[in-house]
Protein backbone atom coordinates (compact mmCIF):
# COMPACT_ATOMS: atom_id res chain seq x y z
CA UNK A 1 0.00 0.00 0.00
CA UNK A 2 1.37 3.55 -1.28
CA UNK A 3 0.63 5.14 2.19
CA UNK A 4 2.62 3.22 4.12
CA UNK A 5 5.50 2.95 2.06
CA UNK A 6 7.84 5.33 3.89
CA UNK A 7 7.11 3.58 7.16
CA UNK A 8 8.01 0.40 5.37
CA UNK A 9 11.26 1.31 4.12
CA UNK A 10 12.47 2.60 7.93
CA UNK A 11 15.62 0.83 8.72
CA UNK A 12 14.56 -1.97 11.31
CA UNK A 13 10.47 -1.40 10.45
CA UNK A 14 9.71 -4.83 8.93
CA UNK A 15 6.39 -5.93 7.52
CA UNK A 16 6.12 -7.89 10.98
CA UNK A 17 5.92 -4.50 12.42
CA UNK A 18 3.60 -3.21 10.52
CA UNK A 19 1.07 -6.33 10.54
CA UNK A 20 0.98 -5.55 14.14
CA UNK A 21 -0.17 -2.40 13.58
CA UNK A 22 -2.60 -3.60 11.18
CA UNK A 23 -4.13 -5.69 13.57
CA UNK A 24 -3.98 -3.75 16.45
CA UNK A 25 -7.12 -1.82 18.21
CA UNK A 26 -6.69 1.71 19.72
CA UNK A 27 -8.91 4.11 22.02
CA UNK A 28 -8.69 7.58 21.61
CA UNK A 29 -10.35 8.92 24.32
CA UNK A 30 -10.93 12.82 24.09
CA UNK A 31 -11.02 14.28 20.46
CA UNK A 32 -9.96 17.92 21.11
CA UNK A 33 -6.21 19.31 20.64
CA UNK A 34 -4.07 16.20 21.54
CA UNK A 35 -6.40 13.48 20.55
CA UNK A 36 -6.94 15.26 16.69
CA UNK A 37 -2.98 14.94 16.26
CA UNK A 38 -2.87 10.99 17.58
CA UNK A 39 -5.77 10.24 15.75
CA UNK A 40 -4.86 11.58 12.02
CA UNK A 41 -1.19 10.32 12.97
CA UNK A 42 -2.17 6.99 13.79
CA UNK A 43 -4.42 6.37 10.76
CA UNK A 44 -1.28 7.35 8.35
CA UNK A 45 0.73 4.74 10.32
CA UNK A 46 -2.21 2.50 9.36
CA UNK A 47 -3.21 0.98 13.04
CA UNK A 48 -6.26 -1.73 12.29
CA UNK A 49 -8.91 0.02 14.57
CA UNK A 50 -9.16 3.02 15.83
CA UNK A 51 -12.04 3.95 18.47
CA UNK A 52 -12.82 7.55 19.07
CA UNK A 53 -15.02 8.89 22.58
CA UNK A 54 -15.72 11.76 23.08
CA UNK A 55 -19.28 13.07 23.54
CA UNK A 56 -18.20 17.07 22.72
CA UNK A 57 -19.17 19.24 19.85
CA UNK A 58 -16.86 21.29 17.83
CA UNK A 59 -16.32 24.90 19.08
CA UNK A 60 -15.09 27.52 16.70
CA UNK A 61 -12.51 28.44 19.80
CA UNK A 62 -11.13 25.50 20.07
CA UNK A 63 -10.12 24.91 16.18
CA UNK A 64 -6.64 26.74 16.72
CA UNK A 65 -5.66 23.89 18.29
CA UNK A 66 -8.26 21.04 17.25
CA UNK A 67 -6.35 20.32 13.23
CA UNK A 68 -8.62 17.86 12.13
CA UNK A 69 -11.91 20.98 12.36
CA UNK A 70 -12.65 23.97 10.55
CA UNK A 71 -15.52 26.44 11.31
CA UNK A 72 -17.95 24.50 8.99
CA UNK A 73 -17.73 21.99 11.60
CA UNK A 74 -18.78 24.03 14.15
CA UNK A 75 -21.17 22.28 16.30
CA UNK A 76 -21.24 18.75 14.63
CA UNK A 77 -19.97 16.20 16.59
CA UNK A 78 -16.25 15.85 16.95
CA UNK A 79 -15.86 11.96 16.68
CA UNK A 80 -17.91 12.41 13.14
CA UNK A 81 -15.46 14.64 12.11
CA UNK A 82 -12.80 13.02 13.14
CA UNK A 83 -13.20 9.47 12.02
CA UNK A 84 -14.31 11.23 8.90
CA UNK A 85 -11.41 12.89 8.38
CA UNK A 86 -8.82 9.57 9.18
CA UNK A 87 -10.70 7.66 6.97
CA UNK A 88 -9.75 9.84 4.15
CA UNK A 89 -6.39 9.11 5.21
CA UNK A 90 -6.59 5.54 4.96
CA UNK A 91 -9.91 4.10 3.14
CA UNK A 92 -8.71 0.36 4.86
CA UNK A 93 -8.87 0.74 8.39
CA UNK A 94 -11.83 -0.05 10.65
CA UNK A 95 -13.30 3.25 12.97
CA UNK A 96 -15.37 2.92 15.45
CA UNK A 97 -16.56 6.48 16.90
CA UNK A 98 -18.72 6.85 20.20
CA UNK A 99 -20.36 10.61 20.71
CA UNK A 100 -20.59 9.77 24.30
CA UNK A 101 -18.58 10.87 27.29
CA UNK A 102 -16.46 7.80 29.18
CA UNK A 103 -17.83 7.15 32.99
CA UNK A 104 -18.20 4.51 35.27
CA UNK A 105 -21.23 3.17 34.04
CA UNK A 106 -19.63 2.25 30.09
CA UNK A 107 -15.97 2.05 30.26
CA UNK A 108 -15.39 -1.51 30.87
CA UNK A 109 -17.93 -2.08 27.54
CA UNK A 110 -15.90 1.02 25.14
CA UNK A 111 -12.41 0.00 26.04
CA UNK A 112 -13.08 -4.10 26.41
CA UNK A 113 -11.40 -4.62 22.54
CA UNK A 114 -8.96 -1.99 23.09
CA UNK A 115 -5.29 -2.92 23.40
CA UNK A 116 -3.49 0.51 24.03
CA UNK A 117 -5.75 3.36 25.32
CA UNK A 118 -4.69 6.99 24.67
CA UNK A 119 -5.40 9.42 27.18
CA UNK A 120 -6.60 12.62 25.38
CA UNK A 121 -8.82 14.12 27.79
CA UNK A 122 -8.66 17.28 29.88
CA UNK A 123 -10.41 16.80 33.42
CA UNK A 124 -9.21 14.42 36.18
CA UNK A 125 -12.22 12.33 36.46
CA UNK A 126 -11.68 11.13 33.42
CA UNK A 127 -8.07 10.43 33.49
CA UNK A 128 -8.22 8.71 37.49
CA UNK A 129 -11.29 6.51 35.36
CA UNK A 130 -8.59 5.47 32.69
CA UNK A 131 -6.33 4.70 34.73
CA UNK A 132 -7.78 2.70 36.97
CA UNK A 133 -9.40 0.84 34.38
CA UNK A 134 -5.71 -0.07 32.32
CA UNK A 135 -4.35 -0.58 36.20
CA UNK A 136 -7.20 -3.64 36.38
CA UNK A 137 -6.98 -4.78 32.54
CA UNK A 138 -3.06 -4.47 32.60
CA UNK A 139 -3.32 -1.78 29.51
CA UNK A 140 -0.88 0.48 28.39
CA UNK A 141 -1.99 3.96 28.91
CA UNK A 142 -0.61 7.14 26.83
CA UNK A 143 -1.34 10.30 29.24
CA UNK A 144 -0.94 13.65 27.66
CA UNK A 145 -1.13 16.75 28.61
CA UNK A 146 -1.48 20.70 26.97
CA UNK A 147 -2.39 23.67 29.05
CA UNK A 148 -1.11 27.19 28.28
CA UNK A 149 2.72 26.80 27.29
CA UNK A 150 3.22 23.51 28.62
CA UNK A 151 2.70 19.72 27.95
CA UNK A 152 3.18 16.54 29.61
CA UNK A 153 3.70 13.16 28.93
CA UNK A 154 3.77 9.59 30.54
CA UNK A 155 3.63 6.47 29.86
CA UNK A 156 2.01 3.86 32.31
CA UNK A 157 2.45 0.35 31.00
CA UNK A 158 0.31 -1.79 33.06
CA UNK A 159 1.25 -5.05 30.90
CA UNK A 160 4.46 -5.10 33.51
CA UNK A 161 3.17 -5.99 36.94
CA UNK A 162 3.55 -3.16 39.25
CA UNK A 163 3.99 -0.18 36.55
CA UNK A 164 3.58 3.05 38.14
CA UNK A 165 0.22 4.82 37.89
CA UNK A 166 -1.06 7.87 37.59
CA UNK A 167 -1.49 9.01 41.31
CA UNK A 168 2.23 7.51 41.43
CA UNK A 169 3.25 10.65 39.16
CA UNK A 170 0.26 13.33 39.84
CA UNK A 171 -0.90 12.71 43.51
CA UNK A 172 -2.75 15.85 43.67
CA UNK A 173 -4.03 15.27 40.31
CA UNK A 174 -7.88 14.83 41.51
CA UNK A 175 -7.25 18.61 42.66
CA UNK A 176 -6.76 19.43 39.61
CA UNK A 177 -9.14 21.68 38.12
CA UNK A 178 -7.37 23.58 35.63
CA UNK A 179 -8.70 23.15 31.83
CA UNK A 180 -7.57 24.93 28.81
CA UNK A 181 -11.11 26.70 28.52
CA UNK A 182 -10.29 28.48 31.98
CA UNK A 183 -6.55 29.08 31.47
CA UNK A 184 -5.78 28.79 27.67
CA UNK A 185 -3.52 26.78 25.59
CA UNK A 186 -0.77 27.71 23.01
CA UNK A 187 -1.90 25.75 19.67
CA UNK A 188 0.97 24.07 18.70
CA UNK A 189 1.52 22.57 22.14
CA UNK A 190 -1.30 20.09 22.03
CA UNK A 191 0.34 18.91 18.49
CA UNK A 192 3.44 18.18 19.71
CA UNK A 193 2.06 16.55 22.49
CA UNK A 194 -0.48 14.53 20.86
CA UNK A 195 2.39 13.20 17.70
CA UNK A 196 4.52 12.22 20.88
CA UNK A 197 1.34 9.79 22.02
CA UNK A 198 1.01 8.48 18.60
CA UNK A 199 5.04 7.49 18.37
CA UNK A 200 4.43 6.24 22.08
CA UNK A 201 1.78 4.42 20.82
CA UNK A 202 3.64 2.83 17.69
CA UNK A 203 6.64 1.95 19.62
CA UNK A 204 3.88 0.20 22.74
CA UNK A 205 2.48 -1.49 19.24
CA UNK A 206 5.27 -2.86 17.68
CA UNK A 207 8.07 -3.04 20.51
CA UNK A 208 10.67 -0.99 18.13
CA UNK A 209 12.94 1.29 20.51
CA UNK A 210 12.38 2.13 23.96
CA UNK A 211 9.24 3.47 25.46
CA UNK A 212 9.18 6.85 27.46
CA UNK A 213 10.75 6.33 31.35
CA UNK A 214 9.64 9.23 33.88
CA UNK A 215 7.57 12.01 32.78
CA UNK A 216 8.58 14.47 29.57
CA UNK A 217 7.73 18.16 30.18
CA UNK A 218 7.90 20.29 27.07
CA UNK A 219 8.06 24.11 28.01
CA UNK A 220 7.15 25.79 24.79
CA UNK A 221 8.53 29.18 26.16
CA UNK A 222 11.59 28.32 26.80
CA UNK A 223 11.87 25.46 23.93
CA UNK A 224 13.11 22.33 26.27
CA UNK A 225 11.87 19.77 27.02
CA UNK A 226 13.14 17.96 30.24
CA UNK A 227 12.36 14.36 31.74
CA UNK A 228 11.31 13.90 35.20
CA UNK A 229 12.30 11.12 37.31
CA UNK A 230 9.32 8.61 38.37
CA UNK A 231 8.38 5.60 40.62
CA UNK A 232 9.36 2.84 38.28
CA UNK A 233 6.67 0.85 40.79
CA UNK A 234 3.68 1.97 41.96
CA UNK A 235 2.82 2.61 45.56
CA UNK A 236 -0.65 2.58 45.18
CA UNK A 237 -1.62 -1.56 44.92
CA UNK A 238 -5.02 -1.03 46.08
CA UNK A 239 -6.56 2.08 43.64
CA UNK A 240 -8.66 -0.09 42.11
CA UNK A 241 -10.03 -1.33 45.51
CA UNK A 242 -12.71 0.77 46.15
CA UNK A 243 -14.30 -1.45 48.51
CA UNK A 244 -13.67 -0.38 52.66
CA UNK A 245 -11.54 -3.51 53.99
CA UNK A 246 -8.68 -5.50 52.76
CA UNK A 247 -7.71 -8.77 54.69
CA UNK A 248 -4.26 -8.32 57.17
CA UNK A 249 -2.78 -11.13 54.63
CA UNK A 250 -2.54 -8.72 52.23
CA UNK A 251 -1.35 -5.84 54.06
CA UNK A 252 1.76 -8.28 55.53
CA UNK A 253 2.63 -9.46 51.37
CA UNK A 254 2.79 -5.69 50.48
CA UNK A 255 3.84 -4.37 53.56
CA UNK A 256 5.72 -1.26 52.04
CA UNK A 257 2.78 -0.10 49.93
CA UNK A 258 1.13 1.08 52.99
CA UNK A 259 1.24 2.67 56.46
CA UNK A 260 -0.76 0.72 59.38
CA UNK A 261 -2.34 2.63 61.90
CA UNK A 262 -3.55 0.90 65.08
CA UNK A 263 -6.26 2.68 66.71
CA UNK A 264 -7.82 0.11 69.31
CA UNK A 265 -8.95 1.49 72.48
CA UNK A 266 -5.96 0.16 74.53
CA UNK A 267 -2.55 -1.48 73.74
CA UNK A 268 -0.35 -3.66 75.91
CA UNK A 269 3.24 -3.06 74.72
CA UNK A 270 4.17 -6.77 75.08
CA UNK A 271 1.32 -9.23 74.11
CA UNK A 272 -0.64 -7.15 71.10
CA UNK A 273 1.46 -4.51 69.94
CA UNK A 274 0.97 -4.77 65.86
CA UNK A 275 4.90 -4.87 64.66
CA UNK A 276 5.15 -1.66 62.08
CA UNK A 277 2.14 -0.08 63.29
CA UNK A 278 1.34 2.90 64.61
CA UNK A 279 -0.37 3.73 67.41
CA UNK A 280 -2.99 6.10 67.69
CA UNK A 281 -6.25 5.85 69.61
CA UNK A 282 -7.70 8.88 67.94
CA UNK A 283 -6.74 9.36 64.50
CA UNK A 284 -8.08 12.22 62.04
CA UNK A 285 -7.77 13.02 58.66
CA UNK A 286 -5.31 15.95 59.67
CA UNK A 287 -2.68 13.84 61.24
CA UNK A 288 -2.31 11.33 58.46
CA UNK A 289 0.18 12.03 55.49
CA UNK A 290 -2.73 11.65 52.57
CA UNK A 291 0.11 10.63 50.00
CA UNK A 292 0.89 7.77 51.71
CA UNK A 293 -1.89 4.54 51.53
CA UNK A 294 -3.39 4.38 54.80
CA UNK A 295 -4.69 1.16 56.84
CA UNK A 296 -6.04 1.53 59.93
CA UNK A 297 -6.23 -1.61 62.17
CA UNK A 298 -9.03 -1.82 65.14
CA UNK A 299 -10.23 -4.23 67.89
CA UNK A 300 -13.25 -6.46 65.53
CA UNK A 301 -12.64 -4.15 62.22
CA UNK A 302 -16.28 -2.05 62.93
CA UNK A 303 -15.19 1.14 64.30
CA UNK A 304 -12.30 1.59 61.48
CA UNK A 305 -14.39 0.74 58.94
CA UNK A 306 -16.60 3.47 59.96
CA UNK A 307 -14.03 6.38 60.04
CA UNK A 308 -13.11 4.99 56.46
CA UNK A 309 -16.25 5.26 55.09
CA UNK A 310 -15.81 9.12 56.71
CA UNK A 311 -12.45 9.60 55.06
CA UNK A 312 -13.75 8.66 51.64
CA UNK A 313 -16.56 10.31 51.82
CA UNK A 314 -14.65 13.46 52.46
CA UNK A 315 -12.73 13.01 49.37
CA UNK A 316 -9.94 11.05 50.56
CA UNK A 317 -9.42 7.23 49.09
CA UNK A 318 -6.16 6.05 49.90
CA UNK A 319 -7.58 4.54 52.98
CA UNK A 320 -8.64 1.04 54.18
CA UNK A 321 -9.82 -0.95 57.49
CA UNK A 322 -7.99 -4.06 58.12
CA UNK A 323 -11.42 -6.50 57.25
CA UNK A 324 -12.31 -8.30 61.05
CA UNK A 325 -9.36 -5.82 63.18
CA UNK A 326 -6.82 -7.38 65.59
CA UNK A 327 -9.37 -10.24 66.46
CA UNK A 328 -9.02 -11.54 63.23
CA UNK A 329 -5.44 -11.39 62.55
ZN1 LIG B 1 0.68 4.35 41.71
Amino acid sequence: MELLKRQLSLPQFTSQHQSLLTNACVSIVGCGGLGCNVALYLAGAGIGKIIFIDGDKIDATNIHRQIAYNTLHTNLLKVDILSTKCSQINTKLFYEKHPVYIDENNVKQLLHNSQVIIDCSDNSSTRILLNNYCKEKKKPLIFGSALGYDGQLCIFDFRKDDSKCLLCVFPDIEKVADTCTSSGVLGPVPGIIGNLQAIECIKLLTGLGSVLEGMLHYSSLDASFYTIKTNKYCTHSQVINKGLEIDYKDYLSNKANYLLYDIRERVDEDDSHILGANYERELTLEKIDNNKNILLICEVGERSKQIIKDWREKGFNNCWSIKNGFRGI
